[in-house]
């Protein structure tokens, strides 16, 4: 059976000093497994990466990971991923990654995150795709850069309108659920019991 929906996370290839974003990758890829879908990932078997990837695993979701040659090179990649893909380049990564996903979601994590994060919403304004985007808040670690965005469209270099394209959420479950329902794919968590 084909999985349910396939949601693309960004997060950290080291897993930070709070234990709560641990936490948070582990309930994710724990989500995606129980909930019958696929997880799509950068194929790192390091940090927040290797969390999510695991959690997902040992829950029975698919997972489908993207990774440059240089970074299997470097022995980085997670070998035990359903699909493993190496590709060429980073741009050859990033495509493949958003391709293959109904949503996107951005867990604490560095530049390389935030990178991926801002492509796909930038992206997304220009009208290149329309899947939703979610950006997971947990122990608060985005708040500062969200504060900055919101000094951003005080200072309108942006619109609130681009701030109402991504989903901002502490919660994993309730914001992975409203992402699935968003890209109009099923699951079959209750929100009202989230
Ligand atoms: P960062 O947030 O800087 O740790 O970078 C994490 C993001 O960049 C992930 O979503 C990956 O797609 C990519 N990335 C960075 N480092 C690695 C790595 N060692 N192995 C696999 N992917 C990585």
């Amino acid at each position: 059976m084909p999985p349910a929906f396939s949601v693309c996370v960004y997060c950290g290839s080291r897993p930070g000093l709070d234990a709560r974003f641990t936490s948070a990758a582990l309930e994710v890829g724990r989500w995606i497994g129980q909930q019958g879908g696929q997880l799509v990932y950068g194929g790192g078997k390091s940090g927040l990466m290797g969390v999510v990837a695991d959690a997902a695993l040992a829950s029975g979701a698919r997972v489908v990971g993207v990774i440059p040659k240089a970074l299997v090179d470097k022995e980085l990649a997670h070998l035990g991923c359903t699909e493993l893909h190496i590709v060429d380049s980073m741009h050859d990564r990033k495509r493949m990654m958003a391709e293959r996903a109904d949503a996107f979601l951005a867990l604490p994590g560095g530049i390389g995150t935030l990178e991926e994060l801002f492509e796909v919403w930038t992206w997304r304004q220009l009208g290149y795709h329309d899947k939703p985007i979610g950006f997971l808040n947990a122990a608060g670690y985005y708040d500062k850069l969200l504060d900055f965005l919101a000094g951003a469209v005080d200072e309108q270099f942006m619109g609130g309108w681009q701030m109402d394209l991504i989903r901002r959420d502490t919660n994993a479950p309730r914001l992975l659920a409203q992402l699935v329902q968003a890209a109009g794919l099923s699951h079959t968590a209750r929100l009202d019991q989230i």
